[in-house]
């Protein structure tokens, strides 16, 4: 059987959550096709979907731009069953095939848990989804079991302790959340290693956070000379040893060019860029902004269509210089304002950040009253 280990080329994963899109939402399928020639043409190969992602038009966005135009076994494909597709255990069977179709393949050469917690944990356990990932693979649609996963190590322990069959493990890693004591990057990546399983990391820039730095932070990093924040972010993900891949959801081609070109000669990060780095998360900390990563799983379960990761990042401006109201208008326009949250708490139970929604929100509506 192919190992997808192996075939994974060059430690740059693609990810398929924040493709370009118009304003409509649609993505831009010309120029997602041109952004994956670019990558495949330069050696990369390995693409990351869920079936929720870009509301429900990853997946299909692949299938047009990836694997309807490139052979099968020239790519490696990553997709993911995710807690909101499955109330039982036939719903995973069910959701698998429309997977594959809506990818436009026969088999996923990765497959993952998605979104691990110990909370979701119970109810991937109870309804036999890893059993049913086993069967899958034994008749040839999954080559490789995963997790993504978002709590604490000794969490990550235990299930990594309970199922042998996970061979990668997504974890959230970036300076920033490094030792956060409620992401634990380290911990987490220490905890794959001593379970000798390959980290695959996600959120290296936290969503974009670690590139739209404040000015002061922007001057530490360009004093050390490393290259750009995306830079730093990216090379000091992927410089641990256990780690086979680092995600970038590319947006558009001229991320796709800077990643290639700084994965083509990769350089882990030096003492003094190391130290540059640390004085980066202390300004970020001192800051009262929210740590949003805009991976949007909140938006997928919020009754009243309110468009949370855009309202933060309107709160973020505001915070950080006195703007966003421009956009806040844009984003409340048609859909759900923070008044109209019903408090159900479900976009919180969603959140891998474990950020207190509703809270946010509520500051989020007092930094914008009156306009
Ligand atoms: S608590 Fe508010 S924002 Fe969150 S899902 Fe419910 S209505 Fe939406
Ligand atoms: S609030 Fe949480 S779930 Fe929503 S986009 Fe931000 S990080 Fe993701």
């Amino acid at each position: 059987m192919k190992n997808c280990f192996e075939e994974i080329k060059g430690g740059l994963g693609f990810g398929a959550m924040r493709p370009p899109r118009d304003k409509n939402g649609e993505v831009i399928l010309g120029e997602f096709a041109d952004m994956i020639d670019k990558y495949m043409s330069s050696g990369f190969n390995y693409f990351d979907t869920a079936r929720g992602y870009v509301g429900g038009r990853s997946e299909d966005s692949l299938k047009k731009c990836l694997t309807s135009r490139y052979p099968r076994e020239s790519f490696v494909l990553c997709d993911k069953l995710s807690s909101e597709f499955f109330k039982s255990e036939a719903d995973i069977y069910e959701t698998f095939e429309k997977q594959l179709a809506s990818c436009g393949v026969e088999y996923f050469d990765f497959y993952l848990m998605h979104a691990l917690s110990s909370r979701s944990y119970k109810k991937y356990s109870e309804l036999g989804a890893f059993e049913a990932a086993k069967k899958l693979k034994a008749q040839g649609m999954i080559r490789h079991i995963g997790i993504s996963f978002h709590d604490t190590d000794d969490v990550l322990d235990m299930i990594l302790s309970e199922r042998p069959e996970i061979e990668a493990v997504q974890i959230q890693l970036n300076y920033l959340d490094m030792d956060d004591p409620g992401i634990r990057s380290r911990a987490n990546y220490e905890m794959c290693t001593k379970h000798g399983k390959p980290a695959f990391v996600m959120e290296p820039i936290k969503g974009g956070r670690l590139v739209n730095l404040p000015d002061e932070a922007k001057a530490v990093l360009s004093e050390s000379g490393g290259g750009t924040p995306a830079a730093y972010a990216l090379r000091c993900a992927a410089g641990f040893d256990g780690v086979r891949l680092v995600l970038s959801g590319m947006s558009n081609m001229a991320q796709v060019e800077e990643n290639i070109a700084l994965f083509g000669d990769l350089k882990p990060l030096s003492e003094r860029e190391l130290e540059a780095v640390k004085k980066v998360c202390e300004i970020l900390k001192n800051e009262q902004t929210v740590q949003c990563t805009g991976c949007e799983y909140c938006t997928r379960v919020c009754p009243k269509d309110i468009a949370i990761p855009l309202l933060i990042s309107c709160l973020n401006s505001r915070i950080r210089y006195g703007e966003g109201g421009f956009y806040y208008e844009v984003y409340t326009s048609g859909r759900g304002r923070p008044e109209d949250c019903v408090k159900c708490g479900r976009c919180e139970a969603a959140c891998p950040q474990d950020l207190e929604i509703r809270k946010i929100l509520e500051r989020t509506a007092k930094a914008f009253s009156g306009g």
